[in-house]
């Protein structure tokens, strides 16, 4: 089996991943956007997404409460880091680790339940900007 853009975690961490969200943020600040719709009327460059701050952070992010709708976040927030950009080959998840400190930690996610994340994974299909 197979994600869209490669392989699937199964073919290089057959035990699967290991993650927990920390809560930290680092995801919902900085330029990304923030789809909430796969097949919405197309609004802007073919997406339909979350408003970003002056800032670019998420307009759902707040300093001090961090995600203000954690529990009904857009599957695109609720797949992280499962998405087929991220688990198509260890050298990805590693680089993509290097920004959530989520990755990694945790408890172990078999890899057939990434799989089912992966293909619907609500995502562009592309990664996240980096963050500085
Ligand atoms: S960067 Fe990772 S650990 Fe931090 S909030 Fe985002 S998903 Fe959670």
């Amino acid at each position: 089996m197979s994600v869209s853009e490669g392989n699937a975690p199964g073919a290089w961490s057959p035990d699967g991943l290991r993650f927990a969200c920390t809560r930290c943020g680092a995801c919902c600040i900085g330029a990304g956007a923030v789809r909430v719709s796969d097949d919405a009327r197309r609004l802007r460059r073919g997406e339909v997404s979350l408003r970003e701050t002056r800032a670019k952070a998420c307009v759902f992010y707040e300093s001090e409460r961090g995600c203000v709708v954690y529990a009904a976040r857009p599957r695109q927030c609720r797949t992280w880091p499962f998405w087929r950009a991220v688990v198509h080959s260890p050298e990805r998840w590693r680089e993509e680790a290097q920004n959530c400190p989520g990755m990694n930690r945790g408890p172990l996610h078999a890899a057939e339940a990434i799989e089912s994340m992966a293909a619907a994974d609500g995502s562009s299909g592309r990664l996240p900007e980096k963050r500085s």
